[in-house]
């Protein structure tokens, strides 16, 4: 799926700042090194005149130039190899004064054989996510604040509501620092205020971290944002943005009241990014009998392809 060209400008500008980061990084080591260790700012010295003698001599093209030239060469090289086991010698590695890159492919020019390198889509990603998620009304949860004494320990059947959300804590943290972007997702269902939105975004938080492009939106939010951009009523990219994030966290399926079209949509939507292996979390407050009442067999069928997680217990939002 294409981004939008105004965010690959946005991420050139981003890219500009990183190379100017990087030579400043490379000019305060340099700096650094003159300070600490003399005898390695007298061979910077001593190197930069036998340069000038190899270009003298190569322009003057006098007798025996190239024997004379083959010995300041040989010089050059002891005297290079005398400054990397100085900076070895003084706790360094010895590539510890060479160019910065962010991007060794690309060298921090963004662009490949004529093409946007991967670390400039993936800033162009970054942007477009944000600015999407800046409708967002939450913010991020973390898993530190997560307090699992709101959950019975009274065990009902085999096991307490507070064992059952430790087990779907405990697969979210997995989920999270195990992130590799092409796992399937997770279904996260159950009544209100039971932490679904806590932990999903608490997930998205420390993926975020990762540097990871994660889009969130509520359900009803997104559906309206595509149907006004694709009838013209608004500018935007949405669709293109919920379909190449690293992470779509899509929150309360079911609170809308979708028409058909709004099915086709969520079906499109959640079948195109489990074809191209990207992963989401999706929240709802309806069972799997509600779901499957009021959306198509395929679509049901998809979101129960996820990982499926039941929150039980009561409204945590009543205790605080
Ligand atoms: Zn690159």
């Amino acid at each position: 799926m294409s981004i939008s060209k105004e965010y690959l400008i946005q991420a050139q500008d981003e890219l500009e700042k990183l190379r100017s980061a990087n030579r400043r990084t490379e000019y305060l080591r340099h700096a650094e090194i003159i300070e600490k260790i003399p005898e390695y700012a007298k061979l910077e010295e001593k190197l930069s005149a036998t340069m000038a003698n190899v270009v003298a001599l190569v322009a003057s093209k006098s007798s025996g130039c190239e024997e004379k030239i083959k010995a300041v060469s040989e010089e050059n090289i002891s005297i290079q190899n005398r400054m990397e086991q100085l900076l070895v010698e003084n706790g360094y590695d010895k590539n510890y004064l060479g160019e910065i890159y962010s991007c060794e492919k690309c060298r921090d020019k963004g662009i490949i054989d004529g093409n946007w390198c991967g670390c400039l889509k993936k800033i162009a990603h970054r942007l477009a996510a944000d600015d999407l998620n800046k409708r967002s009304p939450l913010k991020l949860c973390s898993f530190e604040t997560f307090d699992l004494s709101l959950y019975s320990d009274v065990a009902k059947g085999e096991s307490s509501p507070r064992d059952e959300m430790e087990q779907n804590f405990n697969i979210c943290v997995n989920f999270a620092d195990n992130f590799k972007g092409n796992e399937k997702g997770l279904l996260m269902t159950g009544g209100t205020g039971l932490g679904k939105t806590h932990l999903s975004l608490s997930v998205a938080k420390r993926i975020i971290q990762k540097d990871f492009s994660v889009v969130y939106c509520s359900v009803p939010e997104l559906l309206r944002a595509i149907n006004n951009e694709q009838f013209g009523r608004s500018d935007g990219n949405t669709m293109s943005v919920i379909s190449s994030c690293d992470l779509l966290v899509l929150d309360d399926l079911g609170a809308e009241n979708p028409t058909e079209r709004d099915v086709s949509l969520l079906y499109e939507i959640i079948n195109g990014r489990l074809c191209r292996s990207l992963p989401m979390i999706i929240n709802t407050n309806l069972s799997a009998e509600k779901l499957n009442l009021r959306y198509s067999e395929r679509l049901f069928s998809r979101l129960f392809s996820l990982e499926v997680l039941f929150f039980k217990g009561d409204d945590n939002r009543l205790k605080y």
